[in-house]
């Protein structure tokens, strides 16, 4: 089965093939002959903004994507004009679609395992088996979250408890809502929600790293304030929040919140593993494009900035792409001669 796969890959660019999870880690690698001007790691907006780009630019472009994007567990997205409230499925769809009409863009589901630099170019290692030689490569690998571990917190996620009030506040308005977090940022965290609601509590899981004057603003708003522990999160069958239920037994009725922290790792640590270091806040060092120190590996999206949103990690890809493509031109018309 996977020689077959390997074949249907040599031989139709634009086919997009799915991965066969199972070849994972076996020892089949295989050496595509075409040298890709650009090897994109991740397929969510970042990723597949950029492959737009370098397709309508003409340029040959692999995009290896797992299939697993950061809000896959929500069902709409917002913010992204002309796309408010479209099902996260969806925009994937109609971005394959439009991407499908470049056949210099080969899309494959798939994972990247290793990425190694040769001189001149990079090599791309898949759990499928390939090894894809580009002369840039761009990481939009995202970020994985790692949630609380109160039962019933990953049934409410991207359902009632989100990360972002940008993208989800207005749905919850007004509404009776939880904010869950301690520590430096829970402030002003809370402070941004209450502009979408005026009835918060906030559940600091523990005592809370407020100081008194924090307290006292927050008392005067009328935001009430939960230090005890929290065991679970009771939700109805479609992920709705209904009650926070404490150690001690109690239990506060609240319909939706937000999360301050979701514990974001890299989903990659491939650039790590070619010389690029993390800033203090956990950012891989790029500049504010994503250009790395590495000539031709460039980092956008949320592995760049840890949450773009959609329509940020979308431009980023834009960006990057228009940088890559002028890259190459200037060094086309270098080689050639005059220029
Ligand atoms: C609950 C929730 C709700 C959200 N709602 C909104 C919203 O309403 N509006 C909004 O603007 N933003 C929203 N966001 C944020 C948004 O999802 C992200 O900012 C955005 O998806 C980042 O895009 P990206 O392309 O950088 O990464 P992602 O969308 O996460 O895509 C990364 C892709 O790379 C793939 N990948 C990872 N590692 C590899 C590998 N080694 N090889 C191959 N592929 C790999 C992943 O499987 C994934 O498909 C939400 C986030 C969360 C968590």
């Amino acid at each position: 089965m996977p020689i077959v796969l390997f074949y249907i890959r040599i031989i139709v660019h634009t086919t997009v093939v799915t991965l066969d999870a199972e070849v994972c880690g076996q020892a089949l690698m295989m050496r595509y002959d075409q040298l890709w001007d650009v090897v994109i790691v991740g397929g969510g907006p970042a990723g597949l903004s950029a492959a737009l780009i370098l397709g309508r630019s003409r340029r040959t472009v692999a995009l290896i994507d797992e299939g697993k994007p950061r809000n896959s567990v929500t069902k709409q997205a917002h913010g992204y004009l002309t796309r408010d409230g479209i099902a996260p499925a969806e925009f994937r769809h109609a971005a394959h679609e439009e991407l499908a009409r470049y056949d210099s863009v080969w899309r494959v589901e798939d994972i990247v395992t290793k990425v190694v630099k040769e001189q001149n170019s990079f090599v791309a290692g898949t759990c499928g088996g390939s090894n894809l030689y580009s002369r840039n490569i761009i990481i939009a690998a995202g970020v994985k979250d790692s949630l609380p571990p109160w039962q019933g917190m990953a049934q409410v996620y991207g359902k009632s408890v989100f990360l972002c009030p940008y993208c989800d506040g207005w749905e919850l308005r007004d509404e009776p809502l939880a904010v869950f977090g301690n520590g430096n940022n829970i402030y002003a965290f809370t402070r941004k929600i209450y502009g979408w609601s005026k009835e918060l509590i906030v559940f600091t899981d523990g005592p809370a790293k407020l100081n008194e004057k924090q307290k006292l603003a927050l008392q005067i708003r009328q935001i009430g304030l939960e230090e005890g522990e929290i065991d679970q999160l009771q939700h109805s069958a479609d992920g709705q929040l209904t009650h926070v239920v404490m150690r001690d037994g109690r239990s506060v009725a609240r319909t939706g919140g937000f999360l301050l922290d979701s514990n974001e790792r890299q989903a990659t640590n491939m650039p790590e593993s070619l010389g690029i270091g993390r800033t203090a806040a956990g950012h891989y060092e790029t500049d504010h494009h994503g250009q790395t120190e590495v000539r031709g590996l460039y980092i956008i999206g949320d592995a760049r900035t840890i949450f773009s949103g959609l329509i940020g990690a979308a431009n980023d890809g834009y960006i990057v792409g228009e940088i890559i493509n002028n890259d190459l031109l200037e060094q086309e018309w270098k080689k050639s001669g005059l220029h």
